[in-house]
C-alpha cells in the first residue's frame, strides 16, 4: 500500500455522513470513482482523491478538499463540515 499523502486525516472519514453530494450523488453527474454502497458512498480512490478526474458522464473536474466547495462555492448545506467555518 503506497503511503498516505501529507495532510491525509482519517478523522475526517470518520465525521463524513457518506452522503455523496459533494461527490455529485444527487446531481446527475456523480464523479467516476465515487461508489455506492447500501444507502451510503465511498470514494474507491479517497487517499489519493485531490486532482483532475471526470464524472460518469464525461465532464472533466478537479477533486478539491470539501471544505474549499463549501468555503467558495457556499453549497452544501447538509454537510458535516458546512457548520465547521
Ligand atoms: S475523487 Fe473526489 S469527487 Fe471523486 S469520488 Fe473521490 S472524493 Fe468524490
Ligand atoms: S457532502 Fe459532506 S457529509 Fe456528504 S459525503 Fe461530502 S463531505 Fe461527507
Amino acid at each position: 500500500m503506497r503511503p498516505r499523502p501529507a495532510g491525509y486525516d482519517p478523522n475526517d472519514e470518520d465525521r463524513c455522513r457518506r452522503c455523496g453530494v459533494c461527490c455529485g450523488a444527487t446531481d446527475g453527474h456523480p464523479c467516476e470513482h465515487l461508489v455506492r454502497n447500501g444507502k451510503q458512498y465511498r470514494c474507491e480512490i479517497y487517499p489519493y482523491r485531490f486532482g483532475p478526474h471526470k464524472t460518469v458522464t464525461g465532464r472533466h473536474f478537479t477533486c478539491v478538499p470539501v471544505r474549499d466547495v463549501i468555503r467558495t462555492g457556499g453549497g452544501h448545506p447538509g454537510c458535516v463540515y458546512a457548520t465547521d467555518e
